[in-house]
């Protein structure tokens, strides 16, 4: 489970990939990939169908006689967004004999994360239609949406020399604005430098390169970690191993309940409040249900009713308690790595659980025979948040928060436990399959 977690995250730069990787392995176990524009009414649900909009999926799976009347949906939810730096529309910039890239800062990102490591970048661009390979001399009106990455070490954020500011280990201060551009070479930065690579990388002419969504990674690979290897080192753990457990729970389900509909939903744009056309807070989820009941022959009473019946596990990363910053944590609320699927509570619903959603998720882990902890937050910090609460209040379905435990959370590599996937997969698949 774990080399398929890797090869997920590594196929996975950006959120635009990680969606097209999920819809590929999707595909591979039988499932039918179409569009949000397309007719639904005609598809077979048992087989499974995957949309992809963006850097957002939705699938499903129902059984295979469905009884409108006794629907039901059963959801698991995830993002594949991660804090990042992304590359402004006019990037080139430079000074001192440098060339520099204007990157603005995405998401709650722990900036010193992202210093003095060899960055790759990636997204999607949008090119001219009718230029590059095949391109007719006329190009035509309009543009083509370009999956792009380069996994050479481009780009680097260099720290300052500690010689330079002795006081650095006291208190590091860094400015989103003047500190983070990184260096890309040397000499005199040109107005067009940035499209001119694109041009270049993606063979066709600089005007042809329209706009882009573009990011950086790091370049270093996932790696097991620790003295007996029970650890994992990974850029986007946060939130890629959902979105892997939650793609190979739906992928390797060998039957489903009768009325179920078993349906992953992938979201981007969580890490900057899920507030788009393609977030948890956009209708999509709710069009997709309600499409997806409408061809599964239910009318919108039973539609309604069904959204009634049904549960949302909505799976992001969990906080582990830090060995150096105990004070931190809720002294009762301690995850472990490897210690299980981690369920989140908070009474202020920064996490949509309640106690029957709760219970619903500890009989999944049950069913899995996997362990299960329990996460609270200390009452004198304020709380994150996730697309749990916002699925259940767009919705009106019961939600339950969970997640595996992980380190350095928003960093450019994170750290997790090498069970917690397996375990995580295995809790969503009970969950898929359950009663
Ligand atoms: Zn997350």
């Amino acid at each position: 489970m774990l080399d398929s977690l890797f090869e997920y995250i590594e196929a996975s730069p950006s959120p635009f990939h990680a969606a097209a990787a999920a819809v590929d392995r999707l595909a591979a176990a039988g499932f039918v990939e179409t569009g949000r524009s397309e007719s639904w009414s005609e598809l077979d649900v048992a087989q499974g169908f995957a949309v992809r909009d963006g850097g957002t999926v939705v699938a499903v799976r129902a059984g295979a006689a469905v009884d409108p009347e006794q629907l039901r949906f059963s959801v698991i939810g995830a993002h594949t967004d991660s804090p990042n730096l992304r590359v402004r529309p006019q990037p080139d910039t430079g000074t001192l004999g440098y060339r520099q890239l204007g990157v603005e800062v995405y998401g709650g990102v722990l900036l010193n994360s992202w210093l003095d490591r060899d960055l790759g970048l990636s997204g999607r661009v949008e090119v001219q239609r009718g230029s590059g390979n095949g391109a007719s001399d006329a190009p035509a009106a309009g543009s083509r949406t370009v999956l792009w990455r380069c996994d050479r070490a481009l780009l680097r954020v260099p720290q300052l020399a500690i010689h330079l500011d002795r006081e650095v280990n006291d208190g590091l201060k860094l400015d989103r604005q003047q500190h983070m551009a990184p260096v890309w070479g040397l000499g005199e930065p040109s107005a067009a430098g940035f499209r001119e690579f694109l041009a270049d990388e993606l063979e066709v002419e600089p005007q042809a390169v329209l706009a882009w969504d573009v990011m950086a990674h790091d370049l270093t690979p996932p790696a097991r970690i620790g003295r007996d290897a029970e650890m994992y080192a990974a850029a986007r753990i946060d939130n890629l191993a959902s979105c892997h457990a939650a793609i190979e729970a739906l992928a390797g389900l060998d039957s489903l309940p009768d009325d179920t509909a078993a349906v992953v939903v992938l979201f981007d744009h969580e890490e900057i409040g899920s507030d788009s056309a393609t977030g948890a807070g956009s209708p999509i989820l709710a069009d997709a249900l309600e499409r997806i009941a409408a061809a599964l022959g239910a009318s919108r009473e039973q539609y309604l009713r069904a959204v009634a019946r049904s549960l949302c596990v909505s799976a992001d990363g969990a906080h582990a308690v830090h060995p150096n910053y105990p004070e931190r944590h809720e002294p009762r609320h301690l995850p472990l790595l490897n210690g299980g699927p981690v369920i989140k509570t908070n009474v202020n619903v920064r996490y949509a659980t309640d106690a029957h959603t709760h219970a619903r998720f500890v009989a999944a882990c049950d069913a899995a025979r996997v362990p299960h902890q329990v996460y609270s937050h200390r009452g004198d910090l304020p709380c994150g948040s996730t697309i749990g609460p916002i699925t259940a209040s767009r919705l009106g379905m019961s939600v339950v928060d969970v997640g595996s435990p992980q380190l350095s959370m928003h960093a450019a590599r994170e750290l997790g436990g090498g069970d917690d996937p397996a375990m995580l997969t295995a809790a969503l698949g009970a969950f898929l399959a359950g009663p």
